[in-house]
């Protein structure tokens, strides 16, 4: 996967953010402070805006995922632009130099995305936020690739632990972030972090397979 399939990534992201803005902040009504989709979205436009202004165009992937990071820390607030922020630094970082990354790479890189993330936020798996669709992707997709799927099945196998990890925060209590205020109360409803992770996570699948 070459920078293209990255940039292809970033911009496909920025699309499925901005197409569940909506979606994401009705999520954060429920149980923060209904702004994820608006902070989001705002976000990706600006990472758009930075791949396409930069005098000299990021040309590796981790060159793409750390100014998609830099962006992040410097447009969004709130919890998630920074944890995202850092995520994407922290692939970019794992990534280095390589003009081409082949899935064991992509798999460190986001083994490192969750790493950073954890280490910002300290957010244990069932705390209910994005750690808990980024983990089981993680984790999924490492193991798929120890045994042998191919590129297409392993990244299908990475955007589905994604999703199915969103949908099991349904009836998690917070325990991290805004939602934690609630209480019992944040159970019964779809993390909103969670559920943006997996889209993201979803585009990236998408990119990589058509773009292999
Ligand atoms: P804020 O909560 O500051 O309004 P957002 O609404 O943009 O920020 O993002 C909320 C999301 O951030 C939550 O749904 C959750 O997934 C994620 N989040 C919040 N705190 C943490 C944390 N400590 N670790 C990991 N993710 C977190
Ligand atoms: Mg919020």
């Amino acid at each position: 996967m070459d920078a293209e399939v990255f940039r292809a990534w970033i911009v496909s992201a920025a699309g499925v953010i901005e197409a569940n803005r909506d979606h994401l902040t009705q999520l954060d009504a429920a149980i923060g402070d209904a702004d994820h989709g608006i902070n989001l979205a705002r976000g990706f436009t600006a990472v758009l805006g930075a791949l396409d202004a930069a005098a000299k165009p990021p040309a590796t992937p981790g060159a793409i995922l750390t100014v998609t990071g830099n962006t992040l820390i410097s447009k969004v607030g709130g919890a998630s632009g920074p944890l995202y922020g850092t995520a994407f630094r922290r692939a970019g970082k794992a990534l280095g130099d390589a003009a081409d990354v082949d899935l064991p790479a992509l798999s460190a890189a986001l083994d490192a995305a969750l790493a950073g993330v954890q280490q910002l936020g300290a957010a244990r798996e069932g705390d209910k936020t994005m750690v808990d669709a980024l983990a089981p992707a993680t984790r999924a997709f490492s193991k798929a690739i120890a045994e042998g799927a191919s590129p297409d099945d392993a990244l299908s196998v990475l955007a589905e632990a994604a999703s199915a990890g969103a949908v099991a925060t349904v009836s998690m209590q917070a325990l991290k972030g805004r939602a934690s205020y609630l209480g019992p109360r944040s159970v019964g409803h779809e993390d909103p972090g969670a559920v943006s992770t997996a889209l993201i996570l979803g585009a990236l699948a998408g990119a990589a397979q058509a773009g292999r």
